[in-house]
């Protein structure tokens, strides 16, 4: 049996609700639903094929770049392009919590060294 799709597959396949803020072929970009950060999106590839980074391959070089080149627009579209941060969350232990890759953006609030571990810890 097939797993149990993740919260972000329901949302790519509209079966959850969703604030989508961007869509293209690959990938979609959701506002957080429990922020942590006066702007904080999520960018979801629409592959379910990695649930983790850590567990991508060459295979996805394209889709992992484009990724990137997406959170750089969406920085430009929010108006965040001069001060963000782009979080991935790597393994339970890490603070992840749906396995299926997922770039965090922040932003609009203010940064310090001390605050990167503590930005999406779920503590
Ligand atoms: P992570 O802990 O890195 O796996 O991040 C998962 C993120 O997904 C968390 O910041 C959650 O607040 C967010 N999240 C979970 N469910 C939803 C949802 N239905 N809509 C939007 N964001 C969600």
């Amino acid at each position: 049996m097939a797993n149990p799709k993740t919260i972000f597959e329901k949302i790519i396949d509209d079966e959850v609700p969703s604030e989508k803020i961007y869509e293209d072929d690959l990938a979609i970009v959701i506002k957080d639903i429990n922020p942590q950060a006066p702007t904080h999106v999520l960018i979801i590839p629409k592959t379910n094929e990695i649930p983790k980074l850590s567990e991508a391959t060459e295979d996805h070089q394209t889709i992992l770049g484009h990724l990137l080149l997406v959170a750089g627009k969406i920085s430009r579209q929010l108006g965040v392009d001069q001060a963000f941060r782009l979080i991935i969350n790597n393994g339970a232990a890490a603070g992840q919590t749906v396995f299926h890759l997922h770039l965090h953006i922040l932003a609009n609030k203010s940064f310090d060294e001390s605050s990167v571990s503590d930005d999406l810890g779920h503590e």
